[in-house]
């Protein structure tokens, strides 16, 4: 497994694999790794030919009381486990080799990123599409793999691709779930023991919202005052926002026509945790 950190060293060894031939899957990620990254990685690996992930904590996405100086790092251990899954690439740049003195340059997608997480963090989208953008440019992939657990920035970024003609295939993957449902992130790593319980509820409410549509619920306001009850048993610091939107526009709805997503941005202790669940007729 090769590691390169330079954004010129990581673009001549992506034209020496497109010259070979070869078909590059691309996963960008923050580190602390954790089973939804590998299995974003796995699928990487079956759908190309060479596998190059990315690991970079990116600051231009946090706000400025947002967790950028403790957001967790292992870089140790994050290499031995894209080395078992198999990945060919790891590009792991420093915040000065991406960002250097005099850079003045961002990619803003509009309508989907405002609402939900647009509103609680004027920016933070800004800051994903601009470094998608540039790893792209840097690691000129033919596909690249995101989570639908980050669901808004996956429909920014399918956004981004399409309008700014970008040549690579975006492909959404499943939520990984711990056994209680509680959806994987780096940041639950954040969560004491208690709290760590409590937030397994948060899917356990998503989940009795999915079961109303099921029953043939289509009235939003209906469907989230259940979730809202579940939420609320988590005693939550805050409760952010939870809504269901139309899946593409993303704009919020009151009657279920087409598909739609049950989104919610939940602060259980210290940590702010988001989850989502997508409602589709079947
Ligand atoms: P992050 O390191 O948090 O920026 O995430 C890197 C990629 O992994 C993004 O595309 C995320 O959506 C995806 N991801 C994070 N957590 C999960 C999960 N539990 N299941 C599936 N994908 C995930």
């Amino acid at each position: 497994m090769e590691i390169i950190s330079t954004a010129k060293e990581m673009q001549q060894r992506s034209d020496q694999f497109r010259q070979q031939g070869k078909t590059i899957a691309f996963v960008p990620t923050m580190g602390y790794l954790h089973e939804g990254h590998l299995a974003l990685m796995r699928e990487g690996k079956e759908q190309g030919d060479k596998l190059i992930i990315s690991i970079f904590v990116n600051p231009t996405q946090f706000g400025p009381a947002e967790d950028y100086e403790q957001y967790p790092r292992d870089m140790q251990r994050d290499l031995k486990l894209a080395q078992k899954v198999g990945v060919d690439c790891v590009f792991t740049p420093s915040a000065q080799e991406l960002y250097p003195d005099g850079f003045q340059t961002a990619v803003e997608v509009e309508g989907v990123t405002q609402n939900l997480c647009g509103i609680s963090r004027p920016g933070h989208f800004r800051g994903v599409t601009t470094i998608v953008a540039k790893l792209f440019n840097i690691v000129k992939p033919h596909i690249a793999l995101f989570g639908q657990k980050d669901y808004q920035q996956l429909v920014a970024i399918k956004r981004m691709v399409d309008d700014l003609n970008i040549d690579t295939e975006i492909i959404g993957i499943p939520t990984v779930r711990e056994r209680d449902g509680l959806a994987m992130s780096s940041r639950n790593a954040y969560l004491s023991p208690k709290k760590r319980k409590e937030a397994a509820k948060l899917y356990r409410s998503l989940r009795k919202g999915e079961e109303l549509f099921r029953q043939g619920e289509k009235n939003t306001t209906t469907i989230l005052n259940t979730v809202r009850g579940g939420i609320e048993e988590t005693k939550p610091e805050k409760i952010d926002y939870i809504k269901i939107c139309d899946a593409h526009t993303l704009e919020d709805i009151e009657e279920i026509k087409d598909d739609a997503i049950i989104a919610i941005a939940v602060q259980i202790g210290k940590t702010r945790l988001i989850d989502n669940i997508i409602l589709k007729e079947v």
